[in-house]
């Protein structure tokens, strides 16, 4: 049995090592090329009617949903109930070049999620030509957000966060729109108090360029799953689970989606307090002067090792609240 704590326990994921590990397990099928010439890959699996897209790392410095997606992938891969329903085409990793460099972008500097409309990039070739051919009845768009933000006014960390991408300017709620919210406030319901109170509700503000809001806008069911961070835990081996159980429930729901009362579940998506940006890295107290400082950290990826620096530096005068602070320090330097 496969140790998941020990396997893909870094927060750099790079693609060698993601395929070498895959391959032990899956078939996978190329379904393009990147800029910089690597493979992009697909693992299908099940032969069921429920037809289930979902691609990670379209941003390369974002891997914890990769890795929770390897998970459900070892999970369901034994289930043949499961394969027997569903149809499943898992991208790991849809930007490979950022992810070996720990970057954002692809190695044209382009933000593959602001792509969607003009598809200019490879990577998002070999996405449009994978979306027409397999027709999904499900997206799963799955990410990573900064520390930075918070669950509403909770000002507790959001560990992770979900949207249904609107449809439109006007953020219609569209049949598909609808089933989206159903589906993430039935999996939101069914979490312990403890994760609750760290769930967000992400932005929907309406970009077609993004993918999950071109999606949205052709009308296919879509979920942007946003992994953030549990405290400390910045190698999100926490969130990780939670990415693991989230896209677990969903596929769940989404087998009995015509018997969800969506009425009442929007209401409860719509309860989802949205995500907030109370976050720090560290809190720095100086009590001569009487001043608290937030700090938030970069990643820096050297030698295969990702480095928290202090970065953006906020004087905070408002509530001098400590849950805001993942570490903090009392009688700081002026800075
Ligand atoms: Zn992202």
């Amino acid at each position: 049995m496969l140790n998941r704590e020990t396997v893909f326990h870094s927060r750099y994921l790079p693609p060698e090592l993601l395929t070498k590990v895959l391959q032990k397990y899956a078939v996978l099928e190329v379904i393009g090329k990147s800029v910089k010439n690597r493979p992009i890959y697909a693992v299908k699996v099940g032969s069921g009617s429920k037809k289930i897209l979902a691609w990670s790392q379209m941003h390369g410095n974002e891997s914890t949903t990769t890795r929770g997606l390897f998970d459900f992938f070892m999970r369901i891969n034994e289930d043949t109930s499961f394969l027997r329903s569903f149809s499943f085409v898992l991208l790991f990793q849809l930007n490979p070049d950022g992810a070996e460099g720990y970057t954002r972008q692809n190695a044209n500097g382009i933000d593959l999620n602001r792509d969607a409309v003009k598809q200019t990039q490879p990577e998002t070739q070999a996405f449009m030509k994978v979306l027409s051919d397999f027709s999904p009845d499900l997206c799963l768009n799955l990410h990573d957000q900064r520390t930075r933000f918070t669950v509403g006014r909770t000002q507790l960390e959001a560990a992770i966060s979900f949207l249904a991408p609107a449809a439109d300017e006007y953020r219609k709620l569209t049949d598909s729109r609808l089933s989206s919210m159903a589906l993430i406030a039935r999996l939101f319901e069914s979490f312990p108090k403890s994760v609750k109170q760290r769930v967000g509700r992400f932005n929907d503000s309406f970009d077609r360029n993004c993918f999950g809001d071109f999606l949205a806008h052709k009308g296919i069911p879509t979920i942007l799953i946003e992994a953030g961070q549990w405290g400390t835990d910045y190698d999100r081996v926490i969130t990780r689970r939670l990415v693991y159980e989230s896209l677990f429930g969903i596929a769940q729901g989404f087998l009995g989606l015509e018997s969800l009362s969506k009425n009442i579940l929007v209401k409860s998506y719509n309860n989802i307090p949205e995500n907030t940006e109370f976050g720090y890295d560290e809190g720095l107290y100086n009590k001569v002067e009487n001043t608290l400082t937030g700090i938030r950290y970069k990643e820096r990826l050297e030698n295969g090792t990702v480095f928290y620096e202090p970065d953006e530096y906020q004087l905070i005068n408002e509530d001098k609240s400590w849950s805001n602070f993942r570490y903090q320090v009392i009688d700081a330097p002026s800075l």
